[in-house]
């Protein structure tokens, strides 16, 4: 056998033993599987962490956590039993040790970050912002957005069963923070719902709905029913996704039987009119891949939509080398028939730095992936460049290292460009951490925010 940068083996999927955690030692199998059972016992604070995790973590961790959620946070904490139940999965917390694994975790590291995860020298890029792919301005009906010719964005609602802390749309999903406020949806839900059906209805060039939201669990199953029932009745729309991560954070939402009775119906009427309705997940490491995941992910493909597949974030410390990488990919590939798909680049929202690769980082990852998976299962790295949209990170026109922009154009125009006047000729920046850079790079960065500062402290100073 030749020797490998990676050596693929099957793993066995196991759910880890729940009553390992002394907040759940009690709880019955019956229990664990039930959608309303995990809803209710979802980790909201630091209390009920301590209650769920007894008394095996240091105090230092929790002081760790408050300080975060005071001062960085900018996603308020609600972890699932199932999701939690996939941190540290082999140690119980009164075992040695158990602190520096919960420390170490990929899954803790990106739903239950602490102050010391992040970055103390540029906790934010300068460049970083609330609606990072600036969807809002793109909004033809509020929460539609429309920025490619062919597709559009439904955010259904503002709200996931699970919050992950590096969430892209924290302009708007979840409860505030003490660091965010969050914006408010001003119409009624119906409203709104009906006004998207509305627009779809008027814009055939649009073939391809992805409902989001947040996470489309969230929605009453009745009234998400409603609504995709009424995409299908529109003659131009060929494809729908419903974006859920909750098929991974609370799969037990997803084997109720009015879900997947519910779904098998939206797959026989989509069948009939040739519409392809499939499932975007988004899971992130493999620990998280559990017999009830893929239990869930294959009552889907059964109920006859055409797929289940994978989103996921690469995010440092959580997924970021090839082997963590390939091994969630075959663990969603061979047991689970999740697709993988996507891994996006985390997105340039504030305090979220030490997430955030380098495109050069996701470049090379994109090249020590390739050839294990199949081509069509191969997941591509992309980045979500602002006012460009996704491309694959190889697809840069120039990428200047040193200060670590690239540049990016774009290939179609949305009625915006057209009105702003901008032509595909038009470079759109893409930033790198700051302090991945070279000293001289960094040195550049230090010396355009003082420069910034003088020319706001000479403004205030003549405005006064
Ligand atoms: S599930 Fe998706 S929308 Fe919800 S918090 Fe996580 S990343 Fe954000």
């Amino acid at each position: 056998m030749l020797e490998q940068p990676y050596v693929y083996r099957h793993a066995e999927l196991a759910e880890p033993d729940w009553r390992r955690l002394p907040g759940w030692a009690c709880v019955t199998a019956q229990e664990w599987e039930s959608a309303q059972w995990q809803r209710a016992h979802c980790v909201k604070n630091v209390r009920q962490l301590r209650e769920v995790l007894g008394s095996g973590v240091d105090e230092m961790f929790y002081a760790d956590l408050v300080r975060d959620q005071a001062e960085r946070a900018t996603m308020s904490m609600l972890v699932p039993p199932q999701m939690m139940n996939t941190i540290v999965p082999r140690l119980a917390p009164r075992d040695p040790g158990f602190t520096e694994a919960l420390y170490a975790d990929p899954v803790r590291r990106y739903m239950i970050p602490v102050f010391s995860d992040r970055r103390t020298d540029w906790p934010s890029h300068p460049r970083a912002s609330r609606d990072s792919l600036h969807e809002a301005e793109m909004w033809v009906v509020e929460g539609l957005t429309h920025r490619y010719p062919t597709k559009v964005l439904a955010e259904v609602l503002p709200t996931c069963p699970q919050y992950c802390g590096h969430c892209t749309r924290m302009d708007l999903v979840g409860n505030p923070t003490p660091m965010v406020a969050k914006h408010k949806f001003g119409m009624a839900r119906d409203d709104r719902l009906g006004a998207m059906i509305g627009y779809l209805k008027t814009h055939p060039d649009v073939r391809d709905v992805v409902v989001s939201g947040g996470d489309v669990a969230n929605l009453p199953w009745p009234r998400l029913e409603a609504f995709v029932s009424d995409l299908l009745k529109i003659d131009s729309i060929r494809d729908i996704r419903l974006a859920t991560k909750a098929l991974m954070g609370l799969p037990q939402y997803w084997l109720t039987e009015e879900v997947r009775s519910g779904m098998e119906r939206l797959a026989g009427i989509a069948r009939q009119r040739d519409v392809a309705i499939a499932i975007h997940t988004h899971v992130n490491t493999a620990q998280s891949v559990t017999p009830l995941v893929a239990k869930a992910a294959k009552a889907m493909l059964e109920t006859g939509i055409r797929d289940v597949r994978n989103q996921g974030v690469l995010l440092r410390g959580v997924n970021t080398t090839a082997e963590s990488l390939l091994d969630l990919c075959f663990a969603l590939l061979d047991d689970a028939k999740i697709m993988p798909y996507y891994f996006y680049m985390c997105d340039m929202i504030p305090n979220a730095e030490h997430w955030r690769l380098s495109l050069g980082e996701a470049q090379d990852l994109q090249h020590k992936i390739m050839g294990y998976l199949p081509g069509f299962a191969t997941p591509r790295m992309i980045c979500d460049v602002p006012y460009v949209g996704k491309r694959w990170v190889h697809q840069a026109s120039r990428y200047d290292t040193e200060r670590g922009i690239s540049y990016w154009t774009k290939n179609y125009r949305t009625t915006k460009d057209v009105s702003a006047g901008l032509t595909l000729e038009r470079e759109f920046e893409y930033y790198d951490p700051i302090y991945t850079l070279p000293s001289s790079g960094r040195e550049w960065w230090r010396a355009q925010l003082a420069e910034k500062e003088m020319a706001l402290v000479s403004h205030l100073g003549a405005a006064s």
